[in-house]
This record gives C-alpha cells, sequence and structure tokens, in this order.
C-alpha cells in the first residue's frame, strides 16, 4: 500500500467509500463524481499504477470477474455497460492507481469516450 495513494487507502478501508463488491484482491466502489446512473471503480488492493505495471494474473481476473459482479449488482448485465481504464498523460490519468471504470445505466452512444 502506498501512503499517499487515495485509492490505496479506499481499497484498504483506511478511507471508508460506498462499496458495491469486494474479495481479497480487489474491491470496487462508486465514482465520487459520476459520469452515468451507474460509475464505479473497480481497483485492486495491492497498488499497481496502470495495466502494464507488472499486475499478476490472479490480480487482472480477480478485476475482470468484479467487473461482472458490479454489472449484475447494478442491474446492468443485460442493457449494458462500458469499461474503461486510463493509463497515463495521453489517457488523462488522475489517480496513479490501476482502476477500471464501470458505466452503465443509460446509453453510452457509439463513441469509444464515455461522453
Ligand atoms: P482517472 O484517473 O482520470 O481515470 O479518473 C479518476 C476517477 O476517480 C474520477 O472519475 C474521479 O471522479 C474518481 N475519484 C477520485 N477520487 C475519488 C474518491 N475519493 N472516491 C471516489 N471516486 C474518486
Amino acid at each position: 500500500m502506498s501512503d499517499d495513494c487515495i485509492f490505496c487507502k479506499i481499497a484498504n478501508h483506511v478511507i471508508e467509500s460506498d462499496y458495491v463488491y469486494e474479495d481479497d484482491l480487489v474491491c470496487a466502489f462508486r465514482d465520487m463524481s459520476p459520469a452515468a446512473p451507474t460509475h464505479v471503480l473497480v481497483v485492486p488492493r495491492a497498488h499497481h499504477e496502470t495495466l502494464v505495471d507488472d499486475v499478476p494474473a490472479e490480480t487482472l481476473a480477480a478485476l475482470v470477474h468484479a467487473v461482472g459482479e458490479v454489472a449484475r449488482r447494478e442491474g446492468i448485465s443485460e442493457s449494458g455497460f462500458r469499461v474503461i481504464t486510463n493509463a497515463g498523460p495521453d489517457a488523462d490519468q488522475v489517480v496513479r492507481h490501476l482502476h477500471l471504470h464501470v458505466l452503465g445505466g443509460r446509453s453510452l452512444g457509439s463513441s469509444l469516450l464515455a461522453e
């Protein structure tokens, strides 16, 4: 865990959040500035900056599994949803702890971007 990382603190309950799903390796909580009716962030409990930061395969599998759990729990597995991860400056990554945005609950349009 990184002491100055907000998502480390949330993922390890140093700071509490509105959790949607948790297991040993990952947790999912609501984005504080939702861009859609469902906007949940899925993060590993261990600190990894991006997807290319030597993330163990077990953790990657747990992240993808958690996306499915979030979609089912939020009732968007049939209506549809989008998963995005921002990595690095060109993607405008703000929080430097790997996170998957799970967006749904409205039509997200055909663009790859969530806007
Ligand atoms: P990005 O790093 O650009 O992929 O996006 C970071 C996301 O984290 C944004 O959608 C923020 O609204 C969200 N965010 C930042 N701090 C918190 C927090 N403390 N709790 C929940 N969501 C957060």
